[in-house]
């Protein structure tokens, strides 16, 4: 058999066995990745690594207790430093079963498709990984620095049992490493994710006075006035912070409105209270106190003015650190691997959502996160492309050892 044959057979093989050992989050009342965690501990020790290491972390929620947590190496010439590939084992719930096509909890192949829950996000990432580990026994060949798969719990809600537990309760991970999390990407495999947004959440809370609705004079309209400042607000954010950093996709700071609170029950009564939240993504060029004063600054003017008290309260704030240098060494060799395996001319990109990737550069260890993907987590049909992983595999495999397969 061929390379190509060999890896797609086993890759096929993998997703058979690993997608029905179900994996959903204990915070979605799954079972957890305890069963999952031991399948791949077998795989790890078949395919023959060099050592294998256990951060379980506590969890009553789930039967036998602990969320794994499963470290393997294989060495390279170099044992100073570590290239990581992360991938994490939980899976959310399929959703509505009558919108997939197959049965969600078993591997079904059609084609260059792998279909099930869990075969993108993050089964991608984990057989990556094992997909490269593979190459380099079958290869018999030793990377320039060793090669560190971690296999990780609690993605889906939050990753204190895993990454963010991994990161900052452990010395796994050194600031000399190299991080590689498969987890999100683009269908042409182009882009390399360095950086992300701040994340800043805002309950925004009308105080008026409840009236009949036929008489709003003895009122004061909460809704109505909530809904103006919320939009004035909207369209200042986006004239004061204005700064364009093509970095990052999309290149601005976002604001939006989101989500809405019920107010009353019925139609003919003005509200007197009214709240409704926004989610602001805010490009690194700025401190997000700053925005976050400026709000609170607009909403006191606004109540002055207008007579109805607006509240601004923080719901979360994720302070983005310092992206990972995209003219870093370990960036510029990565593109420059995608470029020779596959012809791909790649950039460094920040984006607006949240990854676990911020855990790690938080401790200052260069973090890419990137993969080849169609983007179907969390979807039913959520199917992942073997051709995909192969090529993916391809490239880590010569940015490790600088040899083409
Ligand atoms: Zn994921």
């Amino acid at each position: 058999m061929s390379g190509y044959d060999s890896f797609s057979r086993f890759l096929v093989d993998f997703y058979k066995d690993y997608i029905p050992i179900k994996a959903v989050n204990p915070d979605f009342g799954g079972e957890g990745e305890t069963e999952r965690a031991k399948f791949l501990e077998s795989l790890l020790r078949k395919i023959g690594v060099d050592e294998i290491k256990h951060y379980d972390v506590p969890d009553k929620r789930v039967k036998g207790g602990i969320r794994p947590n499963i470290i393997a190496y294989i060495y390279g010439r170099n044992t100073d430093k570590t290239f990581w590939i992360i991938g994490h084992m939980d899976v959310v719930p399929e959703g509505d079963k009558s919108l997939w096509l197959y049965d969600p909890w078993s591997a079904n192949i059609s084609g260059d498709y792998i279909y099930g829950r869990g075969t993108e996000d993050d089964g991608q990432g984990i057989a990556t990984g094992l997909l490269v580990l593979k190459m380099l026994r079958d290869y018999d060949i030793m990377p320039n620095i060793n090669l560190g798969i971690a296999f990780v719990s609690d993605e889906e809600a939050g990753s204190n049992y895993g990454a963010k537990y991994l990161a900052f309760n452990t010395d796994v991970f050194k600031q000399s490493d190299e991080i590689l999390i498969p987890d999100a990407g683009y269908p042409e495999g182009d882009k390399i994710e360095v950086a992300e947004k701040h994340i800043l959440w805002l309950k925004i809370k009308a105080l008026g006075k409840q009236a009949h609705a036929s008489t709003p004079e003895k009122g004061i309209n909460a809704h109505r006035l909530n809904m103006e400042f919320v939009l004035s607000v909207y369209n200042k954010i986006h004239d004061r912070f204005n700064k364009y950093n093509e970095l990052f996709d999309p290149p601005v700071t976002t604001c939006e409105p989101t989500k809405k609170e019920k107010n009353i029950d019925n139609i003919n009564t003005i509200p007197g209270v009214d709240t409704v939240y926004m989610d602001c993504r805010i490009l690194t060029d700025y401190n997000p106190k700053e925005v976050l004063d400026f709000i609170r600054e607009e909403a006191y003017n606004f109540s002055l003015e207008r007579g109805c008290k607006i509240d601004v309260e923080v719901v979360s704030l994720d302070i983005a650190p310092k992206p990972t240098d995209p003219n870093s060494e370990f960036v510029r060799n990565f593109i420059k691997s995608l470029k020779e395996i596959r012809n791909i001319e790649a950039r460094p990109i920040g984006i607006g959502g949240g990854t676990v990737a911020k855990y790690f550069r938080e401790k200052g260890i260069p973090t890419i996160v990137w993969m080849t993907t169609e983007g179907t987590a969390h979807e039913p049909n959520e199917r992942v492309k073997i051709s995909n992983i192969i090529n993916d595999a391809r490239v880590i495999f010569y940015y490790l050892t600088s040899k083409k397969v």
